[in-house]
């Protein structure tokens, strides 16, 4: 609790983030319906994935941002007569995608691990879609500012939601469901705070410095 309550201090003094109505994001719970995801102690990934999500487009919300969620309870998309579900489901979720075409795509997860002492974020991001990268080195930053564990730093993925993106698109790994102390603070609504905060901050703040790089300059 200690840990927690230092990290939130730390957030609370960073840089404020700044208000863009025009910016729109989907944010997609991994897993769902038939596919749990990853599954410790009892924990489901899916569950958990829409916990997150739902606190994360409170926290968008907030700062004015459009948000839309590709599931919003805990049923998958696909259909019950899908020949392969988990294929019709991510097809799905890319038809969703393509036709809201928001600005930013952030799909949540959760990582395991044999070794249990692992831990920490991880974010992957969409290799041929610009942008993506910038995201999610962003998002890796903020955490390493904020004093939250980082697993590994930013890397591509051929994952197929964020693959084929029409905008740029992020999948973050929350942490380690195999970490016992990991899996004890996901499942907490003040960490799961934590997440959102961070990932909004950096968000907010790259789409601002985006904006103002565009903006033509005063002579
Ligand atoms: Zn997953």
């Amino acid at each position: 609790m200690l840990i927690i309550a230092l990290w939130l201090d730390t957030t609370q003094i960073s840089t404020p983030v700044i208000a863009n109505e025009q910016f729109h994001v989907v944010l997609d719970a991994g897993h769902g319906g038939f596919d749990n995801g990853a599954c410790v102690n009892g924990v489901s990934e899916a569950g958990l994935n829409l916990q997150i999500v739902r606190i994360l487009a409170q926290e968008f919300r907030a700062h004015g941002c459009a948000v839309s969620l590709t599931r919003t309870d805990s049923e998958s998309l696909n259909s019950p007569y899908a020949k392969n579900k988990k294929v019709d489901d991510m097809a799905k979720r890319r038809e969703k995608i393509r036709t809201l075409n928001p600005d930013l795509v952030i799909s949540i997860h959760l990582n395991t691990y044999p070794l249990t002492s692992v831990n920490g974020l991880q974010c992957f991001y969409a290799n041929e879609t610009p942008g993506s990268q910038t995201y999610a080195t962003a998002i890796q930053n903020q955490f390493n500012q904020s004093g939250l564990p980082i697993y590994k730093t930013a890397k591509p993925t051929d994952f197929n939601l964020v693959e084929h993106s029409p905008c740029p698109a992020v999948l973050i790994e929350c942490g380690f469901l195999t970490n016992p102390r990991e899996r004890e603070l996901l499942q907490t609504a003040s960490y799961q705070q934590i997440l959102a905060y961070n990932i909004v901050t950096a968000v907010l703040q790259l789409s601002h410095d985006q904006d103002t790089d565009s903006r033509p300059a005063h002579s």
